[in-house]
């Protein structure tokens, strides 16, 4: 079998995290909302399994390190001396044609010819010219028209009707503007020529130019190579149609130029872009009954900000000595300009962030230790070593406060983006909100009875991103053999057992015997005060070790006659053990089995 290419890869992702219950997109049943997303049962599990391992190693398993869980709704001020009022935005660009919305950084760089349109004018003919044409078509012998009920789409059979009447040597159109354009003025060209009434004057003077609505809007498409130029003027037709003409007849400007690595035109379809405009990401809110600008409040764009604001009221609780660290795990929220690859760039997303205060000389070495430290946490929840990328984010994209920041990176099947950033903060955050809030927020050295405002290094990792990273790399397909021993591809999530959401299925080999059945049950009982575990009587027991294998569980506890001692009194209480990923199985004592798994699990 073919390894499947990456987009193949993600697509079957989020398929399985549907079909099985990790996520499922938000407000689904009326459409879903974009950029939210809902964990199922699975799902749920996976994430409170990842933050409780992170909550493990980054506070429990450390004397200098506390939590706290700070609110979501955040007063104006936090985030004014943050920079996050002025400065937390994103240069957006539309596209001119459809509307939507990029973010200008993220436009690809295309090549290919630029065709300008200076502006178009309308083909389809003027109410009074419709009138007119109306008049034109009339005969004793057919019914009169309601001139003011005449569609502009009905122009064409009344002009047809006055050609062949009249005999006149001009061919009809085809669709285009163009052509449609040629065709009426042509025909207000030869009906002027030999009036009958006042109204033949009347059509060539109401289909005049002068007359005709012009809409002024110049607009440009980019034509990729292999594209055709008639794609161009095609995509100038919906800019004017969408500005209200019915008929545009575009009117290009010469030359076509070439260009290279251009990101002013749309991907999607060559229309171009507008200028680039910030656009503040953050969800702005009024809390309390008065909608005006003394009640506006912020939902968090970070959890780091609370961590700052209540640094004082934790040192003084904490009794900690630098360097120490403040954790929190919550919600944070960006209207981001483009949601995309699944959950990876969401609007509503959880943080797991640490603020480790220090003093100035220590930044730069525990920058390096807390990338290190960071790195092991991947790897000790599953993630390979070798799809983990650390970049070192440059000087003129770092933040200007900041002396050093790693970004740590996954590869992804959508490429290789940013799971964590590790930034050494300085003292910026610290300083600004005792700026601010006129509040002292400087350590007291005991030793040295010195004063001063800690540095800060900052580990910030997002929870969905690394959900995602979970998932994909556990993600697997290989083969294994159906009832009858015929090898079958078999979908398996490689979980790491800490994070798998269900860490054992326990299985009786026949649902219908009930000494099997109730032995399984005694087994969910022993094992359910320590593990989570699944309980599985329905179908062939190769079908429910696959349904298993598709979750990720990594143990497999199967109840069968050895159990009960029925061929061999030494088996009595024993079950097999099977291991996911080598489908090999053991025989165990039931006694063993917490501490068995409990010692593979941790
Ligand atoms: P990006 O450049 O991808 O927008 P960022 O550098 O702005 O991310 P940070 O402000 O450093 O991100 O936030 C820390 C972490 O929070 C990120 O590494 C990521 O894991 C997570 N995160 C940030 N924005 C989002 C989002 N829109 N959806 C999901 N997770 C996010």
């Amino acid at each position: 079998m073919s390894a499947p290419t990456d987009a193949q890869r993600m697509e079957k992702i989020v398929s399985l995290c549907k079909r099985r219950g990790f996520i499922f997109q938000s407000s689904e049943i009326y459409g879903g909302l974009n950029g939210a997303w809902d964990y199922g049962p699975l799902g749920v599990e996976l994430k409170r399994n990842l933050k409780n391992y992170w909550w493990r190693v980054m506070v429990h398993e450390r004397d200098d390190v506390v939590g706290m869980d700070g609110a979501i709704l955040t007063h104006p001020a936090v985030l004014k001396a943050s920079g996050h009022v002025e400065g937390f935005s994103d240069p957006m660009v539309d596209c001119r044609l459809t509307g939507k919305r990029f973010r200008a950084d993220q436009i690809p760089q295309q090549s290919g010819t630029i065709f300008r349109y200076e502006f178009a004018r309308e083909a389809a003919p003027t109410d009074r010219a419709l009138e007119a044409l109306a008049h034109l078509a009339e005969t004793d012998a057919e019914p009169k028209f309601n001139k003011t009920r005449i569609a502009s789409s009905d122009a064409l059979d009344l002009a047809k009707r006055i050609v062949e009447r009249r005999k006149l040597s001009v061919s009809l159109p085809n669709a285009d503007p163009e052509a449609i354009e040629l065709f009426f003025s042509h025909l207000g060209d030869l009906l002027r020529q030999h009036p009958r009434s006042q109204w033949e004057e009347e059509f060539a003077s109401a289909y005049s130019v002068p007359q005709r609505t012009i809409c002024k809007d110049a607009f440009s498409v980019l034509v990729r190579p292999g594209e055709s130029e008639s794609k161009a003027k095609k995509t100038a037709r919906a800019f004017y149609q969408k500005r209200g003409l019915k008929l545009p007849v575009v009117v290009f400007l010469p030359p076509a130029d070439e260009v290279k690595k251009t990101q002013e035109f749309n991907p999607e379809n060559g229309a171009e872009l507008t200028s680039p405009r910030p656009f503040n990401l953050m969800f702005k809110t009024n809390v309390g009954a008065t909608e005006d600008d003394s009640s506006v409040a912020y939902l968090r764009p970070e959890t780091a900000q609370s961590i700052f604001v209540q640094f004082k009221n934790i040192l003084e609780v904490s009794r900690k000595k630098l360097p120490f660290g403040i954790a929190q795990i919550g919600k944070a929220f960006r209207n981001e300009i483009n949601p995309r690859n699944f959950t990876f760039r969401s609007r509503e997303f959880e943080q797991m962030e640490l603020e480790y205060f220090c003093r100035p000389e220590q930044g730069m070495e525990l920058l390096e230790y807390w990338k290190e430290e960071r790195l092991k946490f991947y790897e000790n929840i599953g993630i390979s070593r070798s799809k983990l990328y650390v970049l070192t984010v440059p000087n003129q994209e770092r933040a200007f406060y900041s002396k050093g920041t790693y970004d740590i990176e996954y590869e992804f099947p959508f490429g290789r983006q940013e799971l964590e950033g590790v930034a050494y903060r300085t003292d910026y955050d610290l300083s600004q909100h005792q700026k601010a809030s006129g509040k002292s927020l400087e350590y007291f050295d005991e030793e040295t009875k010195q004063k001063f405002i800690p540095h800060v290094v900052e580990p910030s990792a997002g929870v969905d991103r690394t959900v995602l990273a979970l998932i994909c790399e556990a993600y697997a397909e290989d083969e294994a053999p159906d009832e009858k021993g015929k090898m079958e591809t078999r979908i398996v999530l490689r979980f790491h057992p800490r994070i798998a959401p269900i860490k054992c299925a326990v299985f009786p080999l026949l649902k219908n015997k009930e000494p099997l059945v109730a032995k399984a049950k005694e087994i969910v009982d022993l094992l359910r005060p320590h593990v989570y575990v699944f309980y599985d009587e329905s179908g062939a027991i190769g079908r429910r070790y696959r349904r298993q294998d598709e979750i990720g569980t990594p143990f497999g506890v199967t109840v069968d006659f050895e159990t009960l001692g029925e061929k061999d009194a030494a088996l009595r209480d024993t079950v097999t053990l099977r291991e996911r990923d080598s489908m090999k199985q053991d025989r165990i004592a039931i006694k063993d089995l917490p501490s068995i798994l409990i010692s593979r699990i941790r």
